[in-house]
């Protein structure tokens, strides 16, 4: 039987990713606040299909926003490490990532009860060091690297890349990858950024995101029986209005599809069981 799985992920990231950017005057910091506003919307939602889905949440936004967070894992969402301060994990030491990623845990456990299972980089960008560190520190699954699209795969650590030279692939590890992509993230669609060293244009019809999003289940289905399609979503993003229609018509379809919605832990312990058959 083909069984194609679709995981719903939002970045709760409210202000955290404009303060360590540096951004820090009131708009800016408001773009932020709206995610806690929109985090509601989303919740209500996602309740009127029944779908659960995973949350990566900073532990600043945990911290920031106690009720709200409180209100998305109530609603029997998954709600996994999404570092502290959403600081580049390559900008950290060693022992800082650590800490950040430490203190991240110990306020999902106090919001939950229970140490998160899965771990998403901010901004996507792993330091040489975070592999190893989750492994170290009993995570199940990492989301954020590339290297496939619909079939999740292990982790490797060590390899090594050198200008002029073959590249040398590292060791597999036990860290179940759940692969993501840009192109599957409303940030780099939507949102307009300016700043003195770049601007990002965002702004894109909401419609069209979601029929390429949907093309890539579509195209899942076509290719493989068994897969996994990762969508991520920031509440501050996606919850506008007009993109909160288009994404509503988007699950609609993807149920008619046969998409089977499931949070990231459950899809990873599937593919772990694959994996080590
Ligand atoms: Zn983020």
């Amino acid at each position: 039987m083909p069984r194609h799985i679709v995981c719903l992920t939002f970045d709760f990231d409210t202000m955290s990713g404009f303060i360590a950017r540096g951004m820090t005057t009131p708009t800016p910091l408001s773009r932020g606040e709206f995610g806690a506003l929109a985090s509601g919307r989303i919740v209500a939602f996602l309740k009127s299909r029944g779908i659960r889905t995973t949350w990566f949440t900073p532990g600043f936004t945990i911290e920031t926003y106690p009720s709200e967070s409180a209100a998305v894992a109530k609603a029997g969402h998954e709600i996994a490490n999404h570092s502290w301060a959403h600081i580049p994990n390559a900008a950290m030491s060693r022992d800082e990532e650590e800490a950040d990623l430490v203190r991240a845990s110990e306020a999902i456990v106090r919001l939950t009860g229970r140490k998160p299972r899965g771990y998403r980089s901010p901004a996507w960008d792993l330091s040489a060091h975070t592999i190893d560190l989750l492994v170290a520190q009993g995570f199940v699954y990492d989301s954020s690297l590339m290297g496939s699209d619909y079939v999740p795969y292990r982790a490797r650590r060590g390899d090594v890349a050198e200008l002029g030279k073959p590249y040398r692939f590292g060791e597999q590890t036990a860290l179940i990858e759940m692969p993501i992509s840009w192109s599957l993230d409303d940030h780099p669609h939507f949102e307009f950024i300016r700043t003195e060293a770049m601007i990002l244009p965002g702004l894109q019809s909401a419609r069209t995101v979601m029929q390429n999003w949907l093309d890539e289940f579509l195209y899942m289905k076509k290719s493989v029986d068994w897969g996994v399609l990762t969508y991520t979503m920031h509440p501050y993003v996606i919850g506008r209005g007009y993109r909160m229609l288009a994404f509503d018509e988007l699950v609609d379809r993807l149920e008619a599809e046969g998409a089977v919605f499931m949070t990231m832990e459950d899809a990873a312990a599937e593919a772990r069981a694959r994996l080590f058959a």
